[in-house]
């Protein structure tokens, strides 16, 4: 279907959550190995952080399994950020699929993963919070790569990005096995670095990228005019690399830097700067005074760094 044909047809039909135009989603319903794999990455890496807690003060952590860890956090973290996908979060196109159709629907009927989506009281929103976190990865409607991501599946780069992701998985799950186990010369090593720097590792920033999707449309602050409930967290700034500056995210989606107020500390636009710095991007959208200035909910809070400022011009 074109763009025309959804768009005369979406306000005569009163579309559920359920019932998106058919064209926005793929033909074939989500494989149930598929929704069995979901589970096991999400079930097993969870297992492994809860039994970290007591392991940690036995023979199983050193701080080799911490710089492991703590650096792969970081690579696989800020791939999520800024666009790679060392995180295990399924296919690159796929993933840009449902962002699109999230900016879309945000927290309207079509939404693939809106914690508001079975109403506004306490129980309605408990079990939403549920869904935006976790729930949604297992619905059985695909997003349809062919309506969503037209220009990235023509990409030939891009494809191929995307059709590497199990090989991709592998180097995420097994990297970190391997330099332990050659950093210490032991199977020990290996065995340790696998538990804290794979799975530990998957399962907190699993949980910290799904918060996005369920804490950050629902608690926080909203810092900028939004017609959604996306939401400034600032907690979570620091763990998602400042992913959790949402509301801003989405009252400007394509400026590069998240957290664009005074203070608000964005480690991946930080390392989009310096990329950019070393010629390595370009044509980066940064924040910019005058383009804000008209969606700030209160213009109470000043502009942090790397904004284009309406009058000085340089990029501070
Ligand atoms: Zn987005
Ligand atoms: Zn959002």
């Amino acid at each position: 279907m074109t763009r025309t044909a959804v768009a005369t047809a979406a306000p005569t039909a009163v579309l559920t959550s359920r019932d998106v135009p058919r064209s926005e989603i793929e033909p074939e319903p989500r494989p149930a190995y598929e929704r069995v794999l979901v589970a096991v990455f999400v079930a097993v890496p969870l297992l492994a952080l809860i039994v970290a807690v007591p392991l940690a003060w036995g023979w199983g952590l050193g701080w080799h399994d911490v710089v492991l860890a703590v650096s792969f956090y970081c690579i696989s973290g800020l791939g999520v950020s800024m666009g790679l996908h060392l995180a295990i979060e399924g296919p690159v196109i796929a993933w840009v699929a449902d962002h699109r159709r999230h900016h879309k629907y945000s927290d309207k009927d079509g939404d693939p993963h809106s914690p508001w989506r079975f109403g506004n009281d306490w129980k309605a929103l408990s079990k939403g919070l549920v869904f935006a976190h976790v729930g949604w990865l297992f619905d059985g409607d695909v997003t349809s790569a062919e309506r969503f991501c037209p220009d990235w599946l023509a990409d030939s780069d891009v494809s191929s990005v995307s059709r590497w992701f199990p090989g991709l998985v592998a180097v995420s799950l097994l990297a970190p096995a391997l330099i332990g186990g050659l950093w210490s010369m032991s199977w020990h090593g290996a065995v340790t670095a696998f538990f804290w720097a794979t799975l530990v590792r998957i399962a907190f920033l699993h949980h910290i990228t799904w918060s996005i999707n369920s804490i950050c449309h629902t608690f926080g602050k909203k810092e900028f005019e939004v017609r959604d409930k996306s939401r400034n967290v600032s907690w979570l700034a620091i763990l998602s690399f400042g992913e959790s500056w949402h509301n801003l995210h989405h009252a400007d989606p394509t400026c590069a830097r998240h957290g664009v107020l005074k203070g608000q500390i964005d480690i991946a636009a930080r390392t989009i700067w310096l990329v950019e710095k070393l010629g390595w991007a370009y044509d980066v959208r940064w924040p910019d005074e005058a383009r804000l200035a008209t969606k700030q909910a209160a213009e109470t809070r000043q502009f942090g760094s790397m904004t284009r400022r309406a009058a000085a011009g340089p990029i501070g």
